[in-house]
């Protein structure tokens, strides 16, 4: 093997958490910097040609290829979990900027009692409204604590959006459930498209609160306050699973890599596949460094004296677990941290609903919707629903594109083949629209990570083994959202299981969970690893929940924390921060 001389710092995976740490560790320190990054290079004019629906979104061109790694999986621990070979629930990516190239930018912050559930819900509904095999936790920081770095966040990414609370007061138009912001969004919010329209003006006829989404996706032009500039959306389409083709999109590589490039302590290495994080016990416990497989297919040992972990939810807690760093979470005696509190998203189309006039629906842009929160997380009177917590529900213009959207028709529409239908599927392909709703997915001691003991990928480790399934308190909120329909035409199929084959979200969190105690938690809440100080975990890993809403603002306001902490106090007294 290869040993290479030690750096200030590696960073492994280069997507939005752990570019962003390397352009701050990069600008405001002399640290020498090394970013791993087993995908490919890219860069933004790669995306000039990419309205390539066939390559990209069904051929999945920005995903990590499933034959190299892949994870396996079941419902419960009594089932043999097997590998998934093709794109279904999740869609990871790989290459430089990760999953946030071909992301849909919608940009929410999280509601604040998301950061408490623990000890708010309790303290309104007692501990035994909780679900029995509920493991939900506090996260060791506040919404308060956090909200001036969501601020950095939206000024970084310039999000475009309207406040309905800023400090404290609430504003009509703005999303009025949401946590007191310090300041309003940077660019005004983007163009509403027809039936986002149409899905605001009949909440709003019903007395609900509808907002514009936030979205990263600018609606006008915009200068970052690192002197990235970026023009408006085309609405175009060909947001999520895409690269943006005009740079309006906030993407990595055109918000962080140009910074980065331009740093001569900052180097970032592609195909650089890490397979192990190195670590003392003794004299005393720091990990010393990772060994990764670099293109030609040598194995190097990078030491470094600051590691960043920073490669998505599951590759952080394989490699974790690979690296025999903390304990594996073991469901039958609740010991262990390692790989407890995975956690997904209700993601279901609450109805489809069939128009007369046409919607111009392969316009839009991944972000441009409207939605309402008056049935998010507590913020309603839930009477005598069966369920804790709830969601969002909206109508999104994302520019539905002809292969994946096309053949939807009404039930009426019979025989359900030949010519007949073909016309009705072309007729009605731009007068079909979506009523969707992302809900909150409880943690449970018996949802875990763990390594497969089956399967490797392959360079010859074992694959990740999620152990994950819905409970009632999932499905009944499911129920809810169908039973939204104002005018119901097509129900939704009711969902009584978490589905691998059903594309939902890829904001898939825990594994890594963050807390105030190493008794259940592998980071504290500066994401320091509590017994390896000098190895940090970035990204979705280390939610102990999920909320409902998507999950990147949340991602980068802690990255943006823990960078602070970095540079402000454990540079310069190096040990635990918490
Ligand atoms: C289709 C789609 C739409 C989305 N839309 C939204 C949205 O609208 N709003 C939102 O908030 N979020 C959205 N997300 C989620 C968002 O993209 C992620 O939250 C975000 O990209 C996570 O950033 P990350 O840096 O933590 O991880 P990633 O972006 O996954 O980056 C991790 C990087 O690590 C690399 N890596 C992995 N393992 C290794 C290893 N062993 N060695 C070296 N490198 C490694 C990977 O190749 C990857 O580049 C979407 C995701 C997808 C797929």
């Amino acid at each position: 093997m290869k040993t290479l001389p030690t750096v200030g710092a590696v960073i492994i995976g280069g997507g939005w958490a752990g570019l962003l740490m390397a352009k701050e560790l990069g600008l405001r320190t002399s640290l020498s910097i090394v970013v791993l990054e087993r995908g490919a290079p890219r860069n933004p004019s790669d995306y000039a040609n990419a309205m390539d629906e066939l390559d990209y979104a069904i051929r999945m061109r920005m995903m990590q290829d499933l034959s190299q790694e892949t994870v396996t999986l079941r419902h419960n621990a009594s089932q043999r979990a097997l590998p998934l070979r093709q794109h279904g629930s999740f869609q990871p990516g790989a290459g430089v900027g990760g999953s946030g190239e071909h992301w849909n930018a919608l940009c929410p912050r999280f509601l604040p009692d998301c950061f408490e559930l623990l000890s708010r819900t309790t303290e309104k509904y007692g501990a035994k409204t909780l679900p029995e095999d509920h493991s939900i936790r506090d996260w060791g920081v506040t919404y308060n604590e956090l909200e001036p770095f969501y601020t950095r966040v939206d000024k970084l990414l310039g999000v475009s959006g309207k406040a309905g609370n800023l400090k404290g007061k609430l504003i009509d138009g703005g999303n009025v459930f949401e946590g007191p912001r310090s300041e309003e969004y940077p660019t005004p919010p983007t163009k509403v498209p027809y039936i986002a329209a149409l899905f605001r003006d009949a909440a709003k006829s019903l007395g609900y609160h509808p907002f514009p989404a936030p979205s990263a996706t600018l609606s006008q032009a915009y200068t970052n306050p690192d002197g990235i500039s970026r023009g408006g959306c085309t609405y175009c389409g060909f947001c999520g699973r895409f690269g943006c083709m005009v740079g309006a999109k906030a993407q990595p590589t055109t918000l962080l890599l140009p910074i980065i490039q331009k740093r001569k302590n900052v180097v970032l290495r592609t195909g650089a596949w890490v397979r192990r994080i190195l670590f003392d016990s003794a004299p005393k416990s720091t990990a010393r460094g990772v060994t990764y497989v670099d293109a030609t297919g040598e194995e190097v040992f990078q030491p470094a004296s600051l590691l960043f972990l920073s490669s998505w939810t599951f590759n952080n807690t394989r490699l974790l677990l690979l690296s025999g760093i903390g304990e594996s979470y073991d469901p039958s005696t609740g010991r262990g941290t390692v790989g407890n509190n995975p956690t997904h998203q209700i993601a279901t189309n609450a109805a489809t609903a069939f128009f007369d006039q046409p919607l111009n629906r392969f316009m839009g842009s991944g972000s441009a919707a409207m939605f309402i929160s008056d049935f998010d997380g507590d913020v309603f009177d839930r009477g005598t629903l069966p369920f804790l917590r709830g969601g969002t529900f909206g109508a999104r213009g994302y520019g539905f594109q002809p292969i994946a959207n096309f053949g939807v028709v009404p039930r009426s529409v019979k025989p359900t083949w030949g010519s007949e239908w073909k016309k009705a599927a072309v007729d009605y392909y731009d007068r079909t629209a979506v009523i969707g709703f992302t809900g909150e997915h409880f943690a449970y001691k018996s949802n875990f990570m763990d390594l497969d003991p089956t399967y490797k990928d392959t360079l010859g480790d074992p694959l990740l083994r999620l152990t994950l399934d819905w409970r009632d308190n999932e499905r009944r909120m499911a129920d809810f959202a169908r039973a939204m329909n104002a005018k119901e035409i097509n129900p939704s199929a009711a969902l009584r299981r978490s589905d691998s084959t059903r594309y939902q979200t890829t904001h898939v969190q825990g594994g890594t969970i963050m807390g105030n105690s190493p008794q259940h938690a592998v980071v504290n809440p500066y994401l320091q690893h509590w017994q390896l100080p000098n190895l940090f975990i970035l990204g979705g890993s280390t939610f102990p929940q999920n909320a409902s809403m998507n999950p990147t603002p949340t991602i980068l306001a802690l990255t943006y924390r823990t960078a602070d902490a970095i540079i402000d106090r454990y540079l310069k007294n190096p040990g635990p921060l918490a």
